[in-house]
Protein backbone atom coordinates (compact mmCIF):
# COMPACT_ATOMS: atom_id res chain seq x y z
CA UNK A 1 0.00 0.00 0.00
CA UNK A 2 1.69 3.23 -1.26
CA UNK A 3 0.94 5.79 1.30
CA UNK A 4 1.69 9.68 -0.73
CA UNK A 5 3.10 12.60 1.71
CA UNK A 6 0.80 14.86 -0.62
CA UNK A 7 -1.82 14.20 -2.96
CA UNK A 8 -3.28 17.63 -4.09
CA UNK A 9 -5.12 15.99 -7.42
CA UNK A 10 -7.46 14.12 -5.35
CA UNK A 11 -8.25 16.71 -2.73
CA UNK A 12 -9.27 18.80 -6.24
CA UNK A 13 -11.32 15.99 -7.59
CA UNK A 14 -12.96 15.85 -4.45
CA UNK A 15 -14.55 19.81 -4.49
CA UNK A 16 -13.61 20.10 -8.60
CA UNK A 17 -17.43 21.20 -9.22
CA UNK A 18 -17.27 23.97 -6.10
CA UNK A 19 -13.69 25.07 -7.39
CA UNK A 20 -14.57 24.98 -10.95
CA UNK A 21 -17.27 27.54 -10.82
CA UNK A 22 -15.73 29.81 -7.88
CA UNK A 23 -12.81 30.28 -11.15
CA UNK A 24 -15.35 30.66 -13.77
CA UNK A 25 -16.81 33.62 -11.33
CA UNK A 26 -14.38 35.33 -11.19
CA UNK A 27 -12.70 34.58 -15.29
CA UNK A 28 -16.04 35.65 -16.29
CA UNK A 29 -16.52 38.68 -14.19
CA UNK A 30 -13.36 40.21 -16.16
CA UNK A 31 -11.66 41.54 -12.41
CA UNK A 32 -8.93 39.80 -11.81
CA UNK A 33 -7.80 42.87 -9.68
CA UNK A 34 -8.89 44.20 -7.00
CA UNK A 35 -12.38 42.52 -7.06
CA UNK A 36 -14.70 41.08 -4.23
CA UNK A 37 -13.31 38.20 -3.79
CA UNK A 38 -9.91 39.24 -1.73
CA UNK A 39 -12.08 41.11 0.84
CA UNK A 40 -15.00 38.89 1.35
CA UNK A 41 -12.29 35.77 2.08
CA UNK A 42 -10.57 38.41 4.75
CA UNK A 43 -13.91 38.71 6.10
CA UNK A 44 -14.80 34.66 6.38
CA UNK A 45 -10.60 34.09 7.10
CA UNK A 46 -11.13 36.57 9.94
CA UNK A 47 -14.48 34.85 11.10
CA UNK A 48 -13.44 31.66 11.15
CA UNK A 49 -10.14 32.95 13.55
CA UNK A 50 -12.22 34.91 15.82
CA UNK A 51 -9.73 38.05 14.36
CA UNK A 52 -10.80 41.44 13.96
CA UNK A 53 -8.34 41.92 10.68
CA UNK A 54 -7.33 40.11 8.42
CA UNK A 55 -4.85 41.27 5.68
CA UNK A 56 -4.09 38.53 2.65
CA UNK A 57 -0.86 38.81 0.79
CA UNK A 58 1.20 36.44 -1.29
CA UNK A 59 2.81 34.24 0.84
CA UNK A 60 3.23 33.16 4.30
CA UNK A 61 7.25 34.01 3.64
CA UNK A 62 5.84 37.95 2.73
CA UNK A 63 3.33 37.44 5.47
CA UNK A 64 6.14 37.70 7.90
CA UNK A 65 8.18 40.38 6.12
CA UNK A 66 5.44 42.87 5.42
CA UNK A 67 4.39 42.27 9.81
CA UNK A 68 7.70 43.13 10.17
CA UNK A 69 7.88 45.92 8.17
CA UNK A 70 4.65 47.55 9.37
CA UNK A 71 5.95 47.59 13.11
CA UNK A 72 9.05 49.99 11.68
CA UNK A 73 11.88 47.06 12.29
CA UNK A 74 14.67 47.49 10.57
CA UNK A 75 18.64 48.10 10.49
CA UNK A 76 19.91 48.03 14.14
CA UNK A 77 16.90 46.26 15.45
CA UNK A 78 17.32 42.48 16.92
CA UNK A 79 14.20 39.93 16.34
CA UNK A 80 14.27 36.65 18.52
CA UNK A 81 13.45 33.98 16.54
CA UNK A 82 13.83 29.62 16.84
CA UNK A 83 16.26 28.09 14.58
CA UNK A 84 14.31 24.66 13.57
CA UNK A 85 12.07 25.92 10.94
CA UNK A 86 11.89 27.24 7.55
CA UNK A 87 13.86 30.03 6.13
CA UNK A 88 11.15 31.91 6.00
CA UNK A 89 11.68 33.22 9.43
CA UNK A 90 15.12 34.12 9.62
CA UNK A 91 15.08 35.43 6.16
CA UNK A 92 12.07 38.02 6.61
CA UNK A 93 13.89 39.68 9.81
CA UNK A 94 17.75 39.86 7.51
CA UNK A 95 15.70 40.95 4.69
CA UNK A 96 14.16 44.22 6.54
CA UNK A 97 18.01 44.35 7.37
CA UNK A 98 17.10 43.71 11.40
CA UNK A 99 19.05 40.91 13.05
CA UNK A 100 18.11 37.90 13.85
CA UNK A 101 19.40 36.27 17.20
CA UNK A 102 18.00 32.53 17.68
CA UNK A 103 17.29 30.62 21.29
CA UNK A 104 16.87 26.98 21.71
CA UNK A 105 13.47 25.49 22.12
CA UNK A 106 11.37 23.02 24.63
CA UNK A 107 12.39 19.44 24.09
CA UNK A 108 8.76 18.01 24.34
CA UNK A 109 6.67 21.03 22.33
CA UNK A 110 9.75 21.73 20.06
CA UNK A 111 8.79 25.74 20.29
CA UNK A 112 10.48 28.39 21.56
CA UNK A 113 12.28 27.83 25.04
CA UNK A 114 10.73 31.05 27.12
CA UNK A 115 13.64 31.14 29.62
CA UNK A 116 16.45 31.25 26.56
CA UNK A 117 13.81 33.84 25.31
CA UNK A 118 14.61 35.94 28.13
CA UNK A 119 17.80 35.44 28.45
CA UNK A 120 18.45 36.99 25.05
CA UNK A 121 16.55 39.90 24.91
CA UNK A 122 18.59 43.06 24.63
CA UNK A 123 18.26 46.88 24.72
CA UNK A 124 17.99 46.47 20.54
CA UNK A 125 15.49 43.42 20.71
CA UNK A 126 12.26 44.86 18.82
CA UNK A 127 10.10 42.19 18.46
CA UNK A 128 9.93 37.97 19.22
CA UNK A 129 8.93 35.69 16.37
CA UNK A 130 7.70 32.54 17.63
CA UNK A 131 7.10 29.33 15.21
CA UNK A 132 3.95 27.29 16.16
CA UNK A 133 5.66 24.23 14.82
CA UNK A 134 4.40 21.65 13.16
CA UNK A 135 0.83 22.60 14.69
CA UNK A 136 1.81 23.08 18.49
CA UNK A 137 1.58 26.67 19.59
CA UNK A 138 4.11 28.02 20.93
CA UNK A 139 3.76 29.22 25.06
CA UNK A 140 2.08 32.10 23.46
CA UNK A 141 0.76 33.94 26.50
CA UNK A 142 4.20 33.60 28.51
CA UNK A 143 5.67 35.11 25.88
CA UNK A 144 3.07 37.87 25.90
CA UNK A 145 3.34 38.56 29.44
CA UNK A 146 7.62 38.66 28.44
CA UNK A 147 7.06 41.08 25.48
CA UNK A 148 4.66 43.10 27.38
CA UNK A 149 7.12 43.44 30.52
CA UNK A 150 10.09 44.58 27.86
CA UNK A 151 8.10 46.23 25.25
CA UNK A 152 8.36 44.21 22.58
CA UNK A 153 5.94 42.82 19.77
CA UNK A 154 5.23 39.60 18.57
CA UNK A 155 5.13 38.61 15.15
CA UNK A 156 4.11 34.99 15.14
CA UNK A 157 4.74 32.36 12.43
CA UNK A 158 1.65 30.32 12.52
CA UNK A 159 2.06 29.46 8.98
CA UNK A 160 1.13 25.82 10.09
CA UNK A 161 -0.63 25.98 13.15
CA UNK A 162 -3.97 27.43 11.61
CA UNK A 163 -6.86 26.34 14.23
CA UNK A 164 -4.72 25.54 17.05
CA UNK A 165 -5.68 26.57 20.54
CA UNK A 166 -4.65 27.21 23.82
CA UNK A 167 -7.13 26.85 26.30
CA UNK A 168 -10.35 26.74 23.70
CA UNK A 169 -8.46 29.98 21.78
CA UNK A 170 -7.69 30.11 18.58
CA UNK A 171 -4.40 31.11 17.63
CA UNK A 172 -4.47 34.24 15.58
CA UNK A 173 -5.65 37.06 18.47
CA UNK A 174 -2.62 36.42 20.70
CA UNK A 175 0.61 38.15 19.01
CA UNK A 176 0.34 41.31 17.46
CA UNK A 177 0.17 39.94 14.29
CA UNK A 178 -0.27 36.41 13.68
CA UNK A 179 1.36 35.13 9.89
CA UNK A 180 -0.23 32.19 8.21
CA UNK A 181 1.10 30.65 4.92
CA UNK A 182 -1.82 29.19 2.41
CA UNK A 183 0.62 27.37 0.20
CA UNK A 184 -1.09 24.83 -1.50
CA UNK A 185 0.45 21.47 1.24
CA UNK A 186 -0.84 23.65 4.66
CA UNK A 187 -4.24 23.23 6.08
CA UNK A 188 -5.99 25.50 3.62
CA UNK A 189 -4.09 24.92 0.54
CA UNK A 190 -4.28 27.39 -2.60
CA UNK A 191 -3.41 26.54 -5.65
CA UNK A 192 -0.20 28.58 -5.72
CA UNK A 193 1.35 31.02 -3.36
CA UNK A 194 -0.58 32.73 -0.85
CA UNK A 195 -1.07 34.00 2.46
CA UNK A 196 -2.54 35.99 5.49
CA UNK A 197 -1.95 37.72 8.70
CA UNK A 198 -4.36 38.61 11.48
CA UNK A 199 -4.38 41.27 13.60
CA UNK A 200 -6.39 43.00 16.70
CA UNK A 201 -5.14 46.29 15.67
CA UNK A 202 -6.51 48.57 12.71
CA UNK A 203 -3.44 50.86 12.28
CA UNK A 204 -1.19 47.65 11.96
CA UNK A 205 -3.88 46.35 9.77
CA UNK A 206 -3.97 49.34 7.39
CA UNK A 207 -0.19 49.90 7.58
CA UNK A 208 -0.38 45.83 6.31
CA UNK A 209 -2.41 46.17 3.59
CA UNK A 210 -0.76 49.54 2.27
CA UNK A 211 2.93 47.68 2.48
CA UNK A 212 1.83 45.01 0.44
CA UNK A 213 -0.17 46.65 -1.85
CA UNK A 214 2.17 49.59 -3.66
CA UNK A 215 2.00 51.95 -0.71
CA UNK A 216 -1.45 53.04 -1.03
CA UNK A 217 -4.75 52.44 0.53
CA UNK A 218 -6.56 49.30 -0.96
CA UNK A 219 -10.03 51.57 -1.07
CA UNK A 220 -7.97 53.89 -3.54
CA UNK A 221 -6.86 51.02 -6.10
CA UNK A 222 -10.05 49.33 -5.79
CA UNK A 223 -11.81 52.33 -6.81
CA UNK A 224 -9.48 52.71 -9.87
CA UNK A 225 -10.13 49.48 -10.78
CA UNK A 226 -14.04 49.93 -10.29
CA UNK A 227 -14.44 52.25 -13.64
CA UNK A 228 -14.73 55.98 -13.85
CA UNK A 229 -12.43 58.72 -13.92
CA UNK A 230 -9.08 57.10 -12.33
CA UNK A 231 -7.55 59.09 -9.70
CA UNK A 232 -3.84 59.73 -9.37
CA UNK A 233 -1.32 58.13 -7.24
CA UNK A 234 -1.52 58.63 -3.82
CA UNK A 235 1.75 57.04 -2.18
CA UNK A 236 1.90 57.20 1.67
CA UNK A 237 4.59 54.08 2.43
CA UNK A 238 6.92 52.35 0.57
CA UNK A 239 5.21 49.53 -0.86
CA UNK A 240 5.67 46.19 -2.48
CA UNK A 241 3.64 44.28 -4.58
CA UNK A 242 2.74 40.97 -2.12
CA UNK A 243 -0.98 40.44 -2.32
CA UNK A 244 -3.57 37.92 -2.74
CA UNK A 245 -5.32 37.77 -6.02
CA UNK A 246 -8.57 37.18 -6.88
CA UNK A 247 -8.90 32.88 -8.20
CA UNK A 248 -7.08 32.23 -5.12
CA UNK A 249 -9.17 34.36 -3.08
CA UNK A 250 -12.50 32.28 -4.54
CA UNK A 251 -10.47 29.15 -4.26
CA UNK A 252 -10.05 29.82 -0.72
CA UNK A 253 -13.54 30.37 -0.25
CA UNK A 254 -14.33 27.01 -1.43
CA UNK A 255 -12.25 24.96 0.80
CA UNK A 256 -12.45 27.46 3.97
CA UNK A 257 -15.89 25.30 4.16
CA UNK A 258 -14.05 22.17 4.52
CA UNK A 259 -11.08 23.56 6.77
CA UNK A 260 -13.11 21.97 10.18
CA UNK A 261 -13.63 18.56 9.08
CA UNK A 262 -9.85 18.33 7.45
CA UNK A 263 -8.63 19.66 10.82
CA UNK A 264 -10.78 16.92 12.78
CA UNK A 265 -9.64 14.45 10.13
CA UNK A 266 -6.10 15.08 10.95
CA UNK A 267 -6.78 14.92 14.68
CA UNK A 268 -8.18 11.52 14.26
CA UNK A 269 -5.26 10.71 12.52
CA UNK A 270 -2.59 11.83 15.08
CA UNK A 271 -5.05 9.87 17.46
CA UNK A 272 -4.65 6.86 15.30
CA UNK A 273 -0.27 7.38 14.83
CA UNK A 274 -0.25 7.49 18.52
CA UNK A 275 -2.12 3.91 19.20
CA UNK A 276 -0.46 2.47 16.51
CA UNK A 277 3.34 4.19 17.53
CA UNK A 278 2.55 2.94 21.22
CA UNK A 279 5.13 1.18 23.11
CA UNK A 280 7.56 0.93 19.94
CA UNK A 281 11.43 2.46 19.93
CA UNK A 282 9.49 5.70 17.99
CA UNK A 283 9.11 8.62 19.75
CA UNK A 284 5.76 10.66 19.36
CA UNK A 285 5.15 13.88 19.30
CA UNK A 286 3.72 15.59 22.78
CA UNK A 287 0.86 17.58 23.29
CA UNK A 288 0.74 20.25 26.06
CA UNK A 289 -2.21 20.98 28.49
CA UNK A 290 -5.07 23.15 27.07
CA UNK A 291 -3.65 22.75 23.59
CA UNK A 292 -5.58 21.05 21.19
CA UNK A 293 -2.89 20.84 18.21
CA UNK A 294 -3.61 21.61 14.25
CA UNK A 295 -1.39 18.53 13.07
CA UNK A 296 0.10 20.00 9.98
CA UNK A 297 2.71 17.57 10.64
CA UNK A 298 2.83 14.39 12.40
CA UNK A 299 6.64 14.56 13.44
CA UNK A 300 7.97 11.69 15.12
CA UNK A 301 12.16 11.42 16.20
CA UNK A 302 14.09 8.24 15.91
CA UNK A 303 17.44 7.60 16.62
CA UNK A 304 18.45 5.58 13.37
CA UNK A 305 16.49 8.54 11.56
CA UNK A 306 18.13 7.85 7.71
CA UNK A 307 17.73 4.40 7.35
CA UNK A 308 14.22 4.39 9.25
CA UNK A 309 13.26 6.22 6.17
CA UNK A 310 14.89 4.70 3.79
CA UNK A 311 13.05 1.39 4.94
CA UNK A 312 9.86 3.55 5.02
CA UNK A 313 10.27 5.24 1.39
CA UNK A 314 10.99 0.97 0.42
CA UNK A 315 7.64 0.62 1.47
CA UNK A 316 6.22 3.28 -0.55
CA UNK A 317 5.62 5.91 2.42
CA UNK A 318 6.49 9.32 2.02
CA UNK A 319 8.52 11.27 4.12
CA UNK A 320 9.60 14.44 4.83
CA UNK A 321 12.73 15.69 6.64
CA UNK A 322 10.92 19.73 7.67
CA UNK A 323 12.56 20.97 8.89
CA UNK A 324 16.58 20.14 9.28
CA UNK A 325 19.01 20.65 9.40
CA UNK A 326 18.42 23.74 11.84
CA UNK A 327 18.98 27.13 10.25
CA UNK A 328 21.82 28.48 12.02
CA UNK A 329 24.12 25.37 10.04
CA UNK A 330 22.94 26.57 6.76
CA UNK A 331 25.34 28.01 4.60
CA UNK A 332 23.32 31.28 4.56
CA UNK A 333 24.11 32.34 8.44
CA UNK A 334 27.28 31.20 8.40
CA UNK A 335 28.50 34.86 8.92
CA UNK A 336 27.00 34.59 12.46
CA UNK A 337 29.61 31.85 13.03
CA UNK A 338 27.42 29.48 15.10
CA UNK A 339 28.91 26.18 15.42
CA UNK A 340 26.93 22.57 15.71
CA UNK A 341 26.53 22.32 19.54
CA UNK A 342 25.49 26.41 19.91
CA UNK A 343 21.80 24.70 20.45
CA UNK A 344 21.90 21.44 21.80
CA UNK A 345 17.57 21.03 21.77
CA UNK A 346 17.22 22.02 18.52
CA UNK A 347 19.91 19.90 16.97
CA UNK A 348 19.11 16.71 18.64
CA UNK A 349 15.45 17.06 17.22
CA UNK A 350 16.26 18.04 13.97
CA UNK A 351 19.01 14.61 13.47
CA UNK A 352 16.64 12.22 14.76
CA UNK A 353 13.35 13.92 13.15
CA UNK A 354 11.12 12.11 10.71
CA UNK A 355 7.79 13.86 9.10
CA UNK A 356 5.22 11.12 8.54
CA UNK A 357 2.43 11.45 5.74
CA UNK A 358 -1.28 12.78 7.51
CA UNK A 359 -3.78 14.83 5.91
CA UNK A 360 -7.32 14.86 4.31
CA UNK A 361 -6.24 12.98 1.33
CA UNK A 362 -5.21 9.97 3.66
CA UNK A 363 -7.34 7.35 5.54
CA UNK A 364 -6.98 5.76 8.90
CA UNK A 365 -5.73 2.66 6.90
CA UNK A 366 -3.34 4.05 5.43
CA UNK A 367 -1.97 5.33 8.99
CA UNK A 368 -2.22 2.03 10.13
CA UNK A 369 -0.03 1.05 7.15
CA UNK A 370 2.71 3.66 8.07
CA UNK A 371 2.60 3.21 11.92
CA UNK A 372 3.12 -0.87 11.11
CA UNK A 373 6.02 -0.46 8.84
CA UNK A 374 7.62 2.19 11.28
CA UNK A 375 7.54 0.00 13.99
CA UNK A 376 8.93 -2.92 12.59
CA UNK A 377 11.75 -0.23 10.97
CA UNK A 378 12.88 1.45 14.17
CA UNK A 379 13.07 -2.03 15.71
CA UNK A 380 16.72 -2.78 15.55
C1 LIG B 1 5.36 27.22 4.94
C2 LIG B 1 5.98 27.98 6.05
C3 LIG B 1 6.34 29.31 5.91
C4 LIG B 1 6.31 30.03 4.58
O1 LIG B 1 5.11 30.02 3.95
P1 LIG B 1 5.06 30.20 2.33
O2 LIG B 1 3.62 30.42 2.05
O3 LIG B 1 5.59 28.92 1.76
O4 LIG B 1 5.89 31.36 1.98
C5 LIG B 1 6.82 29.97 7.01
N1 LIG B 1 6.96 29.36 8.19
C6 LIG B 1 6.66 28.07 8.36
C7 LIG B 1 6.83 27.45 9.70
C8 LIG B 1 6.17 27.33 7.29
O5 LIG B 1 5.90 26.04 7.44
Amino acid sequence: MAVPFYDHAKLYRARKREIDTAIQRVLESGRLDWGDEVPAFEQEFAAWNGASHAVTVGSGTAALKIALLALGIGPGDEVITVSNTDIASSSAIRLTGATVVWVDVEPESRTMDVNALEGAITPRTRAIMPVDLFGHPARLHEIRAIADRHGLAIVEDACIALGATIAGQKVGTIADITCFSFAPTKHLGAYGSAGACLTENADLAERLRKISGYGQTRSRHRAIHAGGIPQGLHHETDGTNERLDEVQAAILRVKLNDLDDTLAARRAQARRYADGLQGSLVDVPKVADHVEHAWRNYVVEVSDRDAVRQRLADAGIGTSLSYAPPMHVQPVYADMGLKPGTFPVTERSCSRLIGLPIGPHLDLEQIDEVARVLRESARA
